[in-house]
């Protein structure tokens, strides 16, 4: 017995209400080369997560003997509960059983229920069973067997010095069957005793990361001494707040966590749109379009129907969406929406006024409460010093306001399709809530 064991089993004896950790061990060279993308890794890690788990560490290693026995002791060493997932199939590259069974120094067994599943399952397909396939029926002697209903390997649960270990296989609809199912279970009744955590997702949109953290939020400090979590995630929608705590019972987790949530809510909850870790800003614009009873058309030159998209993906729409132009070619702009020709010819198609103009025609055209336009050079080609690839120009009537707000995006062409539509639906937002800034503080410009 080391010392390393000796402070791992003090560790978790002092930590274990509080603290549940978990690793996840992918195993694969698929994995490794890219030839498999590990999803596998990511919906335990959310799993885990959402079961109160805080996932310390993703190992993804290759198809090797030593491998798998290094990192299976490790983990093991180290977290609470530990999920390997494949190498578990009846080719000679599956070597995790092998290795676990060593770690373990149990020998292999055949279990005649597997056995049984196993050669019905093969009648039941037409194939003829063989001696790799009895194989598949061997479990390490002392494990307890985690019954694989739409497989043939079976999943193991081990248990050693305190720590647990769940071996599953890699094909994902198997896995997710034996997490739910069989893991889930042996989880809620191992660890009873451990605390509850409580997890929240503020979502944002028109505000930078550092913007958010430095202009609005500011020090979080004193939470974080006070052992929560806090996470900024940003990504194309906007910026995601995800904040966390655990307690010994789950009303003192939530009492806690609502405390940093005030708390956030006071200092930025101009640009929260709403929460959930998969809640859309589509759908909080739909809510409040529903709840107001207004309707919305959208003209779209170089976002070219993906606002029209971003809408439509929210169930119940048809409540206020009308519909949509797209008027790519200056003809379409002049003909279906009355855009000016000597204005096109002018300004630009990418410009101010035709984004007002377009803005103004969609909702004449459809009668809408809400018209919005984008014309913009979505690139990568296109450019030019005066209007450099990025430029976007959106158009808003909302109401009885008319106006429209310039943009320089990205030199990516899809990112820039949906940074705009992200800003137009937004903006939407903040003008019928009276939010006085815009995104990422753009400026209105009027006619
Ligand atoms: P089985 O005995 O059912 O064949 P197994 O444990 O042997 O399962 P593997 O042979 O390692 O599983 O992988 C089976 C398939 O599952 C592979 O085609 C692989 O692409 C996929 N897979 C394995 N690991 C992952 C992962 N981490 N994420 C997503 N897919 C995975
Ligand atoms: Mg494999």
């Amino acid at each position: 017995v080391g010392p390393n064991l000796i402070f791992s089993v003090i560790y978790k004896t002092i930590f274990s209400w509080s603290m549940k950790r978990a690793h996840i061990i992918s195993i694969g060279n698929e994995l490794l080369i890219g030839d498999t993308v590990n999803t596998n890794a990511s919906w335990i890690g959310r799993f885990l997560t959402e079961k109160g788990f805080r996932v310390d560490e993703v190992l993804t290693i290759s198809d090797n003997y030593e491998s798998i026995v290094a990192s299976v002791k490790w983990s093991l060493e180290h977290a609470d509960l530990v999920i390997t997932t494949g190498g578990l199939g009846p080719t000679h590259d599956d070597i995790t059983k092998k290795a676990v069974a060593d770690i373990f120094d149990s020998r292999m067994i055949t279990d005649e229920d597997i056995l049984a599943h196993i050669k019905k399952m093969f009648a039941l397909r037409g194939f003829t069973f063989s001696e790799s396939n009895r194989e598949q029926a061997m479990i390490p002697e002392g494990c307890d067997v985690l019954f694989n209903n739409r497989g043939t390997a079976p999943g193991m649960w081990f248990q050693k010095n305190g720590s647990f270990l769940a071996v599953l296989p890699g094909i994902p609809n198997e896995m997710k069957f034996l997490m739910e199912k069989r893991v889930s279970e042996k989880i809620d009744t191992q660890f009873q005793e451990t605390g509850f955590r409580a997890v929240k997702y503020l979502k944002t949109a028109g505000v930078t990361e550092s913007s958010l953290s430095d202009d609005y939020i500011g020090n979080l400090s004193h939470f974080i001494d006070n052992d929560f979590e806090i996470a900024y995630l940003p990504n194309p929608g906007g910026v995601t707040i995800r904040i966390a705590c655990q307690e010994k019972t789950e009303e003192d987790s939530d009492l806690k966590i609502s405390e940093l949530e005030n708390y956030i809510r006071e200092k930025a909850g101009s640009v929260i749109y709403g929460e959930g870790r998969d809640f859309t800003l589509s759908e909080a614009l739909g809510n409040l379009l529903k709840c107001r009873n207004y309707t919305l058309a959208a003209a779209e030159s170089c976002t070219g129907g993906y606002l029209s998209n971003e809408i439509t993906n929210v169930s119940g729409c048809s409540n206020y969406m009308k519909g949509g132009i797209t008027a790519y070619s200056n003809e379409i702009k002049a003909g279906h929406l009355k855009v000016s020709e000597s204005e096109i010819e002018k300004y630009g198609a990418v410009s101010k006024q035709v984004a007002l103009a377009m803005a103004y025609g969609i909702s004449e055209k459809f009668g809408s409460d809400i018209g919005v336009s984008t014309t913009g050079i979505a690139g990568p080609g296109g450019g030019s010093p005066e209007k450099p690839v990025g430029t976007v120009w959106m158009g808003f009537r909302i109401l009885d306001q008319h106006f429209a707000m310039k943009a320089i995006l990205t030199k990516d062409r899809l990112l820039n399709k949906e940074r705009s539509s992200i800003i137009v639906l937004e903006t939407i937002r903040r003008v019928l809530l009276n939010i006085e800034s815009m995104p990422y503080n753009l400026k209105q410009e009027r006619a």
